[in-house]
């Protein structure tokens, strides 16, 4: 039998000067063990420091999610050959003593602490009612696609989550669209593999976020029921000055076009790049170039004055 184990050390007196705070220090060392995955660690104050940053972190989300703080911002994509608006992405941002706070902040924290379950909970219905809205005010809308934490395809509450929004607005499916990342097939392929049948059997169209950047097993591109591979940014901004870059989007291409997939490059912000796609006959394209993420309210107002085709 292996056993594993984590230690925590602190030293009297340099860390502390008592008994309770030399174990609380031992506790810090030992936490940033764990976490690391260290079999043993050394307290040190910026360890601490840190903890404390993530402890107040957790504790604002926690109210965040209570007060319900978070909103949402829409980032449209557009066709390649039209530059036509196709479909959006919708980025949650916290709106948090009066600034809006990007997800790099806490996204992780919200994932880490399972709170992404009940903000996903509102996304999902906030997205649902808006396409609602859209349709019914302009009578025609473009898909909005979600993002979704690995982790709630481990309790297959979102199976629960998109059929409910579904049946309370009575909307299309096809307006609705998951984006998901590699790293969740990696444990529990087949498990995953049924969640996914059922998203696509509810109407609801699948992307693969970010690829290339994890394990990319391209076998799985088709046993899976994925609609779109979203090609990561970092492979569009070095797409000019690397050739790896280069010849990898173009493999991407290549292949997502003999599966029958459709293509979206992320990050575009220049027409050169946007040139580059175009050779590549990359089908859609999302990034500052054409327009940077919008409140709600903006991305309305666009919808009624442009012109976009599905
Ligand atoms: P992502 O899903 O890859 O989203 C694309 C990110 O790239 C967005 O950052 C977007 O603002 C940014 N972006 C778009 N075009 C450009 C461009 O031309 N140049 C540059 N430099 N950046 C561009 P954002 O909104 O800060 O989101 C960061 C990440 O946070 C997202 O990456 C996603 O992984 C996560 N995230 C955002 N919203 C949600 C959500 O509702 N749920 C979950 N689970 N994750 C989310
Ligand atoms: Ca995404
Ligand atoms: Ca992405």
């Amino acid at each position: 039998m292996d056993i594993e184990f984590n230690i925590g050390v602190s030293f009297f007196p340099d860390n502390a000067k008592n008994a309770q705070d030399l174990l609380a220090k031992a506790y810090v060392a030992l936490k940033h063990a764990k976490e690391g995955n260290y079999p043993y660690k050394f307290y040190q104050k910026e360890d601490e420091e840190q903890l404390i940053k993530q402890i107040q972190l957790k504790k604002d989300l926690e109210k965040a999610v209570k007060e319900n703080e978070f909103t949402l911002y829409y980032q449209p994509y557009v066709k390649n050959a039209s530059s036509e608006i196709c479909g959006a992405e919708c980025l949650l941002r916290w709106d948090h003593n009066g600034k809006i706070i990007a997800p790099g902040v806490f996204i992780e924290t919200l994932e880490a602490t399972g709170l992404i379950e009940y903000v996903e909970d509102f996304i999902i219905d906030k997205v649902a009612y808006f396409q609602k809205t859209i349709l019914t005010q302009y009578k025609k809308t473009i898909p909005i696609s979600i993002n979704i934490a690995p982790n709630s395809f481990k309790s297959k509450s979102i199976i629960r989550k998109l059929t409910n929004a579904i049946k309370k607005y009575d909307l299309d499916p096809k307006y609705l669209s998951i984006e998901i990342l590699e790293r969740l097939f990696i444990e529990n392929f087949d498990y995953i593999k049924q969640i996914l049948h059922t998203i696509k059997g509810l109407g609801v169209s699948i992307a693969l976020d970010d690829f290339g950047t994890g394990y990319s097993s391209l076998s799985y591109l088709s046993q899976l029921p994925i609609n779109t591979i979203k090609i990561d940014i970092s492979f569009i901004k070095t797409l000019e000055t690397n050739q790896t870059s280069y010849q990898l989007v173009k493999a991407i291409a290549s292949i997502s076009k003999n599966l029958n997939l459709k293509t979206i490059a992320e990050g575009v912000e220049n027409s050169n790049q946007q040139k580059i796609l175009k050779d590549l006959e990359i089908d859609c394209l999302q990034g500052y170039l054409f327009y940077k993420p919008m409140d709600e309210e903006n991305f309305k107002q666009l919808l009624n004055s442009t012109i976009y085709t599905i």
